[in-house]
């Protein structure tokens, strides 16, 4: 490594340095085998003990007419046979989510040098740490000055790009200083306003040339964009062309990434269509198993709902009897464990639903909320708290001129809910909810939604196929 000078600021710099590589070095390795799959053991013993309790002791207590049975003998019959179809199919659904791998990137894709990459000259990016990939906020402004993405843009070289950094510093100044900001420092319209405002770090020449060439872009795009809507008070969809190799570059696996394919932390590797890491399955959810995880969140939603509100009602009915036995202390550790579990799974099985439906991963899922904070952020500069109306004809405007945010918005909006619930789960009804059935696609290629550009970026209506306007 080369030391970046002798003064005692070159020292610091150099131990923070080696410090973020070291760090870099521990995050990159993957959890251990033992922790990621400690969960997976955890999950089965709590459902083989819910199992002993609901079997064991509340239904053969019934079956067998014991002193102690919270209700008659079919009751226990029939408890017990819809107990164990449901234990069965959430136990299937489980086993199939965890012998069945994500896909990972790195059996598709070989080992590659990083498009147009240029070696940092101080120190890798921080940024890429991220496993969300590159995040909107970072990347927005700066690529409509110039369609051609320049090296200072790639991803893995976020922070040294002056205008991603300045941009970062724009988040964190009020809105209505920025608007001022803004506004006092040129009257340029179109996104270009906003970054032509922000500082420049000093003292450094590369980030110096890129900006005089960026003020350039600037001054030649105001010709041409007159006709646009003055930066604040219009959408601000982010413009990095994700399609593009360069933004898919994985630092740590050397590979240009599949599209839709994230690094998992815990799992040391890229994963196809990443969902999220799921702790209690030992794995990611991605591409591969992603349908049998919904099942799973499916029938384990439905299984602690029953045992839940069998278990509560016969021991509620009990305790309004004159004679009422004491409750059974592990009734009530089971009554805890689904209340708890069936609140969290069928949260989880609302929100797949309705991501699916979408056609967003959980990754793309936060772009899209962060864009809508920022957008009712904007609202809240443009207009007064009680002007509710007013904002409201203002997201019509800019869905009128864009299209919705997470619909004509996603770049795998395929069109329809139907359309893309089976893109995941499948053409057969019965495989919505069976952990049946083969895989949907390759995992590597998805369908584009044509609203974009050929290099993924949101376009405006007026640019969109005609027949979709
Ligand atoms: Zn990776
Ligand atoms: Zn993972």
């Amino acid at each position: 490594m080369t030391r970046p000078n002798q003064t005692c600021c070159g020292v610091i710099e150099e131990a923070r340095i080696e410090a973020r590589e070291k760090h870099e070095r521990r995050a990159n390795k993957p959890q251990p085998w033992i922790v990621l799959k400690f969960t997976v053991g955890l999950t089965t013993a709590l459902m083989a003990y819910s199992a002993y309790v609901y079997i064991g002791l509340f239904c053969l207590d019934m079956i067998r007419k014991n002193g102690s049975a919270l209700g008659s003998q079919e009751m226990g019959v029939v408890f017990l046979a819809v107990f164990c179809v449901l234990l069965f199919m959430m136990s299937w659904s489980y086993t199939m989510v965890v012998i069945t791998p994500p896909g990972y990137a790195k059996d598709f894709v070989a080992i590659n040098e990083r498009p147009g990459y240029q070696p940092p000259v101080t120190r890798p990016s921080e940024a890429s740490n991220d496993i969300r990939g590159p995040s909107y906020e970072l990347t927005s402004p700066t690529v409509n000055l110039s369609r051609r993405p320049s090296n200072d843009l790639t991803p893995g070289n976020k922070h040294r790009n002056p205008s991603t950094a300045s941009d970062t510093l724009a988040g964190s100044i009020p809105p209505k200083d920025r608007n001022s900001q803004a506004s006092a420092a040129s009257n340029s319209p179109g996104e270009a306003g906003v970054t032509a405002t922000l500082s420049v770090p000093a003292a450094d020449p590369l980030a110096l040339n890129s900006w005089n060439h960026r003020a350039e872009s600037i001054a030649h795009t105001e010709s041409t964009s007159m006709d646009l809507p003055p930066p604040m008070l219009s959408r601000r969809p982010p413009t990095t062309p994700i399609l593009l190799p360069e933004y898919r570059y994985c630092s740590r696996e050397k590979m240009i990434k599949p599209h839709r394919a994230h690094h998992c932390r815990a799992c040391g590797a890229c994963v196809l269509k990443y969902d999220h890491h799921c702790p209690w399955i030992g794995q990611c959810v991605g591409a591969f198993n992603h349908k049998f995880f919904v099942n799973f969140v499916q029938w384990a939603s439905v299984f602690c709902l029953w045992t839940f509100s069998t278990l509560l009602g016969l021991n509620i009915r009990a305790q309004s009897r004159s004679s009422a036995p004491d409750i059974d202390p592990q009734h009530i550790v089971i009554l805890a464990l689904a209340a708890l579990f069936g609140l969290f799974t069928l949260l989880m099985t609302l929100s797949q639903t309705y991501s699916l439906m979408l056609n967003q991963t959980t990754v793309e899922s936060l772009g899209f909320r962060a864009m809508k904070d920022r957008e009712k952020a904007t609202l809240m500069h443009m207009h007064s708290w009680w002007e509710i109306g007013a904002k409201r004809r203002t997201r019509k405007r800019w869905d009128n001129e864009w299209g919705k945010i997470g619909t004509e918005g996603n770049l795998w909006w395929l069109g329809s809910a139907r359309a893309n619930w089976e893109a995941v789960m499948g053409r057969n009804v019965w495989c919505w909810f069976l952990p049946i059935g083969r895989r949907q696609g390759d995992g590597l290629t998805y369908p584009t939604n044509p609203r974009f550009d050929a290099e993924g970026r949101w376009r405006r209506r007026r640019e969109w196929p005609s027949d979709l306007r």
